[in-house]
């Protein structure tokens, strides 16, 4: 059977070893004649296996479109085939380019890769998923960007000695989630090693460079799925809290408490992502509402705010040592998501 015909889909367009001449000068210019979500297969020196690499499943985080353009451009020959998929076009090329998640009226396609495959972007993944299923990858990545600053950190489903050994390729930490969103590397559900790649900001030249270096790492080694070939120790994060903030709540980022706000962190609060927060370490202050505003959400239920944070003197302490992350300094993102993530210092779940 013709294997095109197999795989063609129109939801999706499709790259074969794209020379430098069709891929324009810059991520932009290629990003402009990119019309579809694109699936870009390169051929490896070992042809019988393959690795997938998906990025851009959110519009407005660019690092793996950047990485994969420059990689393209260099033309190198992977080990394995390469197989990547660029998933979220449509609302990238929306103007100003790079700068929109998802389309104004669509879903988010990374809570899309389960059944029932609804809408534009249920076809999108459900297409995905099938490219997928046909190129049957030894392992997968999921590159994303982080929407504040902060260091890169890894997100999977399953914490086994391949899925540390990926994640070392780009960085030392993995979050460890039982949470099923419909996200992508929920793939890991069919024995395909797969990690989300979160390489640090949207705006983070630093970020673009370890999307970039990680891709080489990924397709140049023979193994990347043994733990003794890994770059370096990987620290384990399971099952972190959120910590979300009433919608109706005042969020202020400033040295002291203006009086105004329910919260307030001080302006370089980012610095502490993934640091360890003692017990004597303030974190911030809350208002006169205490800390009734703040709720901490573990698999979906709530938990007891007194086992996480605690007040003296109107200043917000840890109620143990802590390790927070995807702290974020955006107050429109720390009412809609979430204001952080936390486990115990240890990196064990709190509840
Ligand atoms: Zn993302």
């Amino acid at each position: 059977m013709d294997i095109a015909a197999v795989s063609n889909s129109n939801v999706l367009d499709y790259l074969n070893n794209p020379s430098p001449q069709t891929l324009g000068r810059s991520p932009l210019e290629w990003l402009d004649q990119l019309q579809k979500p694109t699936v870009v297969r390169v051929a490896g020196r070992d042809r019988s296996r393959t690795r997938a690499m998906a990025t851009l499943l959110h519009g407005n985080e660019p690092s793996g479109l950047f990485a994969l353009h420059r990689w393209l451009l260099e033309q190198r020959t992977p080990e394995v085939n390469m197989l990547f998929l660029l998933g979220g076009i449509y609302p990238a090329k929306i103007p100003p380019p790079l700068s929109m998640r998802q389309l104004p009226e669509g879903r988010d396609l990374n809570r899309c890769f389960k059944e029932p495959f609804e809408g534009d972007e249920g076809a999108i993944a459900e297409a995905m998923l099938t490219e997928l299923r046909n190129a049957n990858p030894e392992c997968l990545l999921d590159v994303h960007n982080t929407s504040g600053t902060g260091p890169a950190f890894a997100v999977s489903i399953t914490n086994d000695a391949a899925h540390q050994a990926l994640t070392s390729l780009f960085t030392d930490r993995l979050i460890m989630t039982d949470l099923r969103l419909g996200a992508l590397m929920e793939y890991s559900e069919q024995e395909v090693p797969t990690v989300t790649i979160e390489c640090g900001g949207f705006q983070d030249d630093h970020a673009h460079q370890l999307a970039y270096e990680g891709l080489v790492r990924y397709s140049s080694r023979p193994d990347v799925l043994s733990l003794e070939k890994a770059e370096w120790d990987v620290t384990v994060l399971r099952n972190p809290i959120r910590v979300e903030l009433a919608p109706e709540a005042i969020i202020e980022y400033r040295l002291e408490p203006s009086g105004q706000a329910d919260v307030t962190f001080p302006p370089d609060i980012e610095h502490r992502n993934f640091g360890i927060v003692s017990p004597d370490d303030p974190l911030g202050w809350v208002g006169k509402k205490g800390l009734s505003i703040l709720t901490a959400i573990s698999h979906n239920r709530t938990e007891n705010m007194e086992q996480v944070l605690q007040v003296r003197d109107g200043q917000i302490y840890p109620a143990q040592a802590i390790r927070a992350f995807m702290i974020t300094t955006n107050p429109v993102i720390a009412k809609s998501d979430c204001l952080f993530y936390a486990v115990k210092a240890t990196g064990e779940p709190i509840f």
